[in-house]
């Protein structure tokens, strides 16, 4: 569990789509938020599936950006 996913408040149209993926990691009123921390793949999955391409995944242990 080392990527860590960010959410651009501005892209986020609360699709909801990245909680339904990973709900324990976002959770969705107004906008997506991050509460929590879940499987790197998990992670990958929900940013990949968001419409708005509002979710970047930074690896927390290297400090690259695996998504985008
Ligand atoms: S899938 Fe993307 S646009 Fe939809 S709520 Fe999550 S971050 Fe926001």
């Amino acid at each position: 569990m080392t990527y860590v996913p960010h959410i651009d408040e501005l892209a986020c149209a609360a699709h909801g789509d990245c909680q339904d993926i990973a709900p324990d990691v976002f959770r969705v009123d107004d906008i997506a938020v991050v509460i929590g921390t879940g499987p790197d793949d998990l992670i990958l999955k929900a940013a990949q599936a968001c419409p708005s391409a509002a979710i970047t995944v930074v690896d927390s242990t290297s400090g690259e950006t695996i998504y985008p």
